[in-house]
């Protein structure tokens, strides 16, 4: 990996503010491989070096990898627009300004949301060509027929025009109570889909995210860091 500078590495890994690193660095609290390094500027391998601050080992990684169990009632952004954005959610140690989330989840869908400081894994999990599954549960203010599985699974369903990637709809005993994959991620594709049936969604939750699964012990409103063999499995 390229060389980087002392600051820049720092800022990434959450340890402050560039005028507070250089405080840091002044008061001689950094040590890179031991040495104590004075100079903010300072330029190394940050993959390959042993980096301490106020003597505590700080673990490198070039990017960072989110859960979070989204509530209703906030807008899959960063920014602070036009509602409350999801990163408010997330605990002071992980604010950064660099997160993506992995696909949108309207205002009022719950359920598992990755963010991610890494373009490429979002763009390989987000791009049509991958087909990544999307597994929602879904209550509706109808029951769900036979039909709507044949027509979801059939892949002739349309969307204003445009055609829909075959879909798995699976009715549980209370058939307003379902479960959909979907294999893309259009804009309010399931209600829309439930819509086109005559249907109305009533409440919507995403279960799963490709081989990843809403842990049953992550709390609505909480996030927590994804497991390295998480990671490995997006990949
Ligand atoms: N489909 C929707 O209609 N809404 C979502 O939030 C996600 C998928």
């Amino acid at each position: 990996m390229a060389k980087e500078r002392l600051d820049k590495v720092l800022g990434h890994l959450g340890v402050g503010t560039r005028k507070e690193i250089h405080r840091l660095a002044r008061a001689g609290l950094v040590t890179i491989d031991g040495n104590i390094i004075t100079d903010a500027a300072f330029k190394f391998d940050p993959a390959m070096s042993r980096i301490e601050v106020a003597g505590e080992l700080l673990e490198y990684q070039a990017y960072f990898y989110l859960m979070l169990h989204k509530p209703a009632g906030y807008i899959t952004s960063t920014k602070d627009r036009d509602g409350i954005p999801i990163t408010a959610l997330l605990p002071e140690e992980w604010q950064r300004s660099d997160w993506m989330p992995v696909g949108r989840l309207d205002k009022d869908t719950e359920g598992l949301l990755l963010l991610t400081t890494d373009g490429e894994l979002l763009h390989r999990l987000t791009h049509p060509r991958w087909k990544v599954a999307k597994r929602y549960y879904v209550e509706l203010a109808a029951p769900a027929t036979p039909e709507d599985v044949a027509v979801f699974a059939s892949g002739t369903l349309e969307l204003e025009g445009e055609p829909l990637q075959p879909a798995e709809l699976h009715i549980g005993p209370d058939p307003r109570k379902v479960e959909l994959v979907i294999h893309e991620g259009k804009f309010h594709q399931v209600k829309r889909m439930f819509a086109a049936r005559g249907n109305q969604v009533t409440y919507l939750k995403r279960v799963a995210y490709g081989p990843l699964s809403l842990p049953s012990d992550l709390p609505t409103g909480k996030s927590r860091k994804l497991l390295p063999e998480e990671i490995g499995a997006l990949y």
